[in-house]
């Protein structure tokens, strides 16, 4: 069959893969210069530093499936997300860990005096946080909230965290040990080479055509037998139910000698600092050697009509919207929507690995079938 695929991130590049392993005959349409979408990584002429052009990008997973496809495709460096955290001129380990509290707190506890004394702060009266801030206050208390998550949130949200789903928060641990491990999961790792290869490789196949800096017109549909979309569900009803929030980063990017900050990411927890994050990219290599730096300042705002999306908002108001364009999008007749953008969820890569392969198993048993593809791959 012939498909069209809008998008060249995780979620269009593995359909095409899987799609074109069957036979069928594909043309993926990336507006960008370039494929592989918020994940694209770029060496740096200079200084040869790979760069994540759209903000850092740590791959892990307890998905042995996802893992496994992965290496397949690059090998991946043993890494180990360790973020610090500056909160009023003081540097702190994240995820909140026993070294944290300590150090916050200036004592030397235990893990169970830590955990205990923890509690004592927690707020018990909070049975089921409905907000991010009711989840921090339950599980924290008010000193860490404040002192590590208010700012932060509003500069990387612009709303209070009364108004954010609790869901935000769980993304994160909470550790009565001294694990500075970012992530739980089993697996995690850092591509080679960067991520552009992955999907130069899973773009690899005869039967896939590219077409970069090319913005798929919808009129074209009527061309192919169906039409994945991996774009803002919302840009495919050309906004006529109301534009879908999401906030968007601009990065400042300067370089210097040696070891600007010492570390791979440094969060900067108070409000009166406007960046909420600096990431010095050479630390997410580190097995690579490279005598000078590249740094780059990450500021969060509303994305605008011409900014890049990246995080849905999904703001009660959002989520009205969201189920109008759902409505729409299952009334639609050869047209899939996937991804973080085609759903407008906050997706890890792994999950929108991991939900890409699904739907190209779905769509290649619908075929066999001779049934028809659905609008969604997920459930809402
Ligand atoms: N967060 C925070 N302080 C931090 C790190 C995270 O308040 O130092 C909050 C913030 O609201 C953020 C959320 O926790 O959006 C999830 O953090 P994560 O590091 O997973 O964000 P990402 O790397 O996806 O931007």
């Amino acid at each position: 069959m012939k498909f069209a695929i809008i998008g060249s991130g995780f979620s269009g590049a593995i359909l095409a893969q899987e799609l074109s392993k069957h036979g069928h005959d594909i043309t993926v349409y990336e507006e960008r210069e370039h494929v592989g979408g918020n994940c694209y990584s770029y060496r740096d002429k200079d200084t040869n530093i790979i760069v994540h052009k759209y903000g850092p990008h740590i791959f892990h997973t307890d998905n042995q499936e996802v893992w496994e496809y992965v290496t397949k495709l690059t090998e991946m460096m043993p890494y180990v997300n360790r973020v610090k955290t500056t909160s009023d001129n003081q540097v702190y380990s994240l995820p909140i860990n026993l070294h944290t509290i300590n150090q916050f707190f200036n004592k030397s506890m235990s893990p169970k005096d830590a955990e205990l004394f923890i509690k004592d702060k927690a707020r018990d009266d909070i049975h089921e946080p409905k907000s991010f801030e009711e989840q921090a206050l339950k599980f924290i208390g008010e000193d860490l909230y404040k002192a590590f998550f208010e700012g932060y949130t509003k500069k990387q949200w612009g709303v209070s965290p009364k108004e954010l789903p609790a869901s935000i928060l769980k993304r994160l641990p909470v550790r009565f040990n001294y694990d500075d491990n970012y992530f739980n999961h089993k697996y995690q790792g850092m591509p080679i080479n960067g991520y552009t290869p992955i999907f130069n490789k899973l773009l690899d196949n005869e039967l896939i055509t590219v077409k970069t800096s090319n913005k798929f017109d919808k009129k074209d549909s009527v061309n192919f037998d169906h039409v994945f979309f991996t774009g803002p569900i919302d840009d495919w009803f050309s906004h006529s139910e109301g534009k879908l929030g999401y906030r968007t980063l601009d990065f400042i990017e300067e370089k210097h000698e040696g070891d600007y900050q010492g570390c791979a990411v440094m969060n900067y927890a108070d409000q009166n600092i406007k960046h909420t994050r600096i990431s010095e990219h050479k630390h997410f290599s580190p097995w690579e050697e490279h005598s000078e730096t590249l740094i780059f300042k990450e500021f969060s705002r509303p994305c605008g009509s011409s900014d890049i999306p990246y995080y849905p908002i999904r703001l009660v108001k959002e989520q009205k919207l969201l189920e109008k364009y759902i409505e729409l999008a299952k009334k639609e007749d050869n047209v899939s929507f996937l991804g973080r953008l085609g759903t407008y969820r906050y997706l890890d890569m792994d999950v929108t690995i991991s939900e890409a392969l699904n739907a190209s198993k779905v769509v290649l048993d619908k075929i066999t079938k001779k049934e028809a593809i659905p609008s969604f791959f997920v459930e809402f």
